[in-house]
């Protein structure tokens, strides 16, 4: 998806995992029901089972050691792959991508991948040099949100060398909608930590509170601090949206955007397994960048649930998945997620939407309007 953005949109992308972003889940409601039997809910692998049984729903506190270990183990694959020599840019053909081949998506990736072959091997004929770290390694981070607070108590650190704290289980964590109170515990233990932030926002924050929370998580306005990750679905999007652009801009926050087109449309399929239409998705996207255009503000980044296996969670996208199929290949405990195909095809619909916006604005600069609603 990194490729397909950068090649495609022609723009840099900051790479950030939202790695295990369930391990440690909020409820809205802390029971569920089944059948007559009442009993505490799923709160992830981090904290208890999800098996619908009193004995797995008891928080057990090994869990945290265990989610630790396998969390060091996946960091250290990460660096591997990261920066092993499997991340250049020569081996964008190589790339295992067994989950989409034969498919609309897969032959989209390898027409795009041959495209970006080609430029590497002009460079090289031009004599620029492609034997580069920034061409043979990739920078990925990682993030979760900052939910289990004695978990990510334990992992906080002072840097010896500036005296700032930092949790040091990610390298940026984000208040759900559900604990982004202004006098909760979440913000006030974010507020004391020094990575970047990000801050879950439905269509029930008010402006003003999106503003006071700014202030808290971010009182000297430092640049890249604060990203606002937005879930409220298309509908909502167009009408909120707009309110919350315009407070941050009056009141001088530097903050940037970022669309959560997952969280806000999560529904019921008929056999009651949860889902999400690949449609409501893309439309939530679509508002995003329309509303941010019509503000001039600018559309920063997206923020997915997905998986590069072969699943069956999200109904839709171009292989189309009916609620019949959802039973197939439903491997999630936690939200549907996207598959391979259905994340590869929003990688592809996005970045053709920023090379529009790109070549608008080169097109309006040599016409001598330098429209700012396409500046950063
Ligand atoms: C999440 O991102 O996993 C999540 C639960 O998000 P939100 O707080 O926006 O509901």
């Amino acid at each position: 998806m990194g490729i397909v953005l950068i090649f495609g949109a022609q723009m840099p992308v900051i790479k950030v995992g939202r790695m295990a972003g369930q391990f440690a889940k909020p409820r809205s409601d802390p029971f569920e029901i089944k059948d007559g039997v009442k009993l505490p809910s799923y709160r992830g692998d981090n904290i208890n089972g999800d098996a619908f049984d009193e004995k797995s729903r008891i928080p057990d506190p090994q869990r945290l050691i265990r989610a630790y270990l396998q969390s060091v183990g996946t960091l250290n694959l990460l660096r591997a792959f990261a920066t092993g020599g499997y991340a250049a840019m020569q081996r964008v053909s190589q790339w295992n991508l067994d989950f989409v081949l034969h498919s609309e998506q897969g032959d989209r990736y390898m027409e795009l991948a041959q495209r970006v072959d080609e430029a590497l091997g002009f460079m090289a004929a031009a004599g620029v040099t492609i034997d580069h770290p920034l061409m043979n390694t990739v920078e990925f981070w990682t993030s979760h949100e900052c939910l289990h607070l004695p978990y990510e108590q334990a992992l906080t650190r002072t840097d010896s060398t500036t005296g700032l704290y930092y949790d040091c289980s990610a390298h940026m964590l984000w208040v759900g909608e559900r604990t982004r109170q202004l006098d909760g515990a979440h913000v006030e233990f974010l507020r004391g930590v020094s990575n970047p932030l990000g801050i879950k926002v439905s269509d029930k924050m008010d402006p003003k509170e999106l503003v006071k929370l700014c202030e808290i998580l971010n009182p000297r306005n430092k640049p890249g601090r604060l990203t606002i990750i937005t879930r409220m679905g298309a509908d909502n999007m167009r009408v909120k949206l707009p309110h919350l652009i315009r407070a941050v801009r009056q009141a001088g926050l530097i903050v940037t955007w970022v669309s959560d087109p997952m969280h806000g449309n999560t529904i019921k399929a008929p056999s009651g397994l949860k889902t999400r239409p690949f449609d409501a998705i893309r439309a939530e996207l679509r508002a995003f960048f329309d509303v941010h255009d019509q503000e001039g503000s600018y559309p920063g980044g997206v923020h997915l649930e997905m998986t590069g296996q072969n699943v069956t969670e999200c109904v839709g996208g171009s292989k189309t998945i009916t609620f019949d199929d959802l039973n197939s290949r439903y491997h999630t405990h936690c939200d549907p997620r996207l598959n391979a195909s259905q994340s590869l095809e929003l990688a592809f619909a996005i970045s053709e939407r920023l090379r529009r916006k790109r070549l608008r604005s080169v097109n309006s600069i040599h016409k001598g309007h330098l429209d700012l609603g396409y500046m950063a």
